[in-house]
């Protein structure tokens, strides 16, 4: 058996066999600081001794569902990174676990709320084209009760419910307007289907930077499979993005993302599974929104006053591992407004991991900590699509939670529309 998960682990197995033990991995893994991290098999480093064990003796067996569900404590966070003295980087080798397994157990490797999860990208495809009184019918309380049923999901888990309408369908005719700098958008499945607010802000809120967005035919990023351990479902996706992007990066673009997920993959996955020269050209052609918001303000490109105004903001696992923190908050403060503090807590959400019942105790007391923090009033800023609608599920709906390139959007437009107005109040 520990020959068989060496050889499916491949280079990976060779990096959990690296960890020397010291346990610096749980002074930051949300999961371990709960109240079950007292169990040594549930904590980050008890995960790499399991691993090592079953690499080396063959027990534990690690095939088995029992064993999977300890390394599903592993969120994929990717806090524990920066700590680990070996650099080993762990949320990867727990993916090469879980694609193992699926590659090892034959029949179901996947339950069925994994499976659900699986197809993410064609639901909400399918929700969010449906026509107006189909996709109530769809939303609606009795057959999303029944969802959660069949899926495992928990009764106040937040679902990507689709607000109706695409990104595809917004872009589609839309020329460049000459003169301005282009950037290829790589929205992803949350905005292009699910939240196309969140493209068409960052679209208007960049044509005041005299930068226009270009939308080129693209596929899901594949995070989902990547958390799932689904390897070869992330390659397929990933060569087929890369061959499209990297065409956008030939005609001398950027490739814009405004989801920390999929700068993540584009930026790190991708070249990593794929290994070659085309991934490594997209890769150092991304730039995250955040990036781009903040030098675009640096460079007086983009300016508005934000005085008067006061948020907090969530620093996300993801921010932090991208370090795009700063460019927040570097953002907001040059333009006056004030933010009244840092959370850096993790909500608890683990992408969609955070929506099974199974797991929604252990997330929610996670969440409980960072709610601590963020205060019983006050805007939030917090930048991943999945941490605010953690938030407001847990808050429910007390917080206003946005992603920062959306409040600013918003601010700028109420502006504009206040500028206008008085002037027209004057003209009269
Ligand atoms: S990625 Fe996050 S959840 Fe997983 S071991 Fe590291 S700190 Fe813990
Ligand atoms: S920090 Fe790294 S070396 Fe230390 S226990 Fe965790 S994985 Fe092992």
């Amino acid at each position: 058996m520990s020959s068989r998960l060496r050889e499916l682990m491949g280079p990976y197995a060779d990096e959990a066999e690296r960890c020397i033990r010291c346990g610096f991995c749980n002074s930051v893994c949300p999961t371990t600081l709960s109240s079950i991290g007292h169990i040594p098999s549930r904590t980050s480093r008890g995960r790499l001794v399991l691993l090592q064990s079953s690499l080396e003796k063959g027990t534990p067996h690690p095939f088995t569902p029992r064993f999977k569900e300890l390394i599903d404590l592993c969120i994929g966070c990717l806090r524990c990174v920066s700590v680990c003295p070996a650099r080993i980087p762990i949320p990867t080798v727990m993916s090469s676990y879980r694609r193992a397994y699926t590659v090892a157990v034959r029949g179901k490797p996947l339950s069925r709320g994994e499976r659900v999860v699986a197809n993410y990208e064609p639901v909400v495809k399918y929700l969010s084209r449906a026509p107006g009184l189909l996709r109530k019918m769809l939303l609606g309380k009795p057959l999303l009760w029944l969802f959660r049923r069949v899926a495992g999901f928990a009764d106040d888990a937040p679902l990507p419910i689709p607000e109706g309408g695409t990104l595809d369908n917004h872009f589609k005719n839309r020329k460049p307007r000459p003169g301005y700098q282009t950037l290829a958008y790589f929205s992803d499945t949350y905005a292009r289907f699910v939240k196309p607010s969140i493209g068409i802000s960052a679209r208007e809120l960049l044509r005041t930077a005299e930068i226009e967005l270009v939308y080129p035919r693209q596929y899901d990023s594949g995070v989902i499979f990547w958390e799932l351990g689904l390897w070869d479902k992330v390659k397929k996706l990933a060569a087929l993005n890369v061959e499209i992007l990297s065409g956008e990066v030939e005609k001398g673009r950027k490739i814009l993302c405004t989801s920390p997920a999929s700068t993540l993959m584009l930026r790190e996955v991708y070249p990593r599974l794929l290994d070659n020269e085309k991934s490594r050209t997209v890769s150092e052609a991304v730039v995250d929104i955040n990036e781009l918001i903040n030098s675009l303000v640096e460079s007086g490109r983009l300016s508005a006053n934000l005085s008067g105004l006061s948020f907090i903001l969530h620093s996300t696992c993801l921010s932090q591992y991208l370090h795009l923190t700063s460019h927040i908050a570097g953002t907001f403060e040059k333009l006056g407004a004030r933010v009244g503090g840092v959370a850096t807590e993790c909500c608890g959400s683990g992408g969609l991991w955070g929506l099974f019942r199974k797991n929604r105790g252990l997330s929610t007391e996670i969440g409980g900590k960072l709610l601590k923090r963020l205060g019983p009033s006050g805007a939030v800023l917090s930048y991943s699509e999945t941490c605010a609608q953690q938030i407001i599920s847990l808050t429910q709906g007390k917080k206003a939670v946005y992603l920062p390139h959306e409040a600013l959007y918003n601010w700028v437009r109420r502006a504009a529309t206040h500028y206008q107005s008085e002037h027209i109040a004057q003209a009269s």
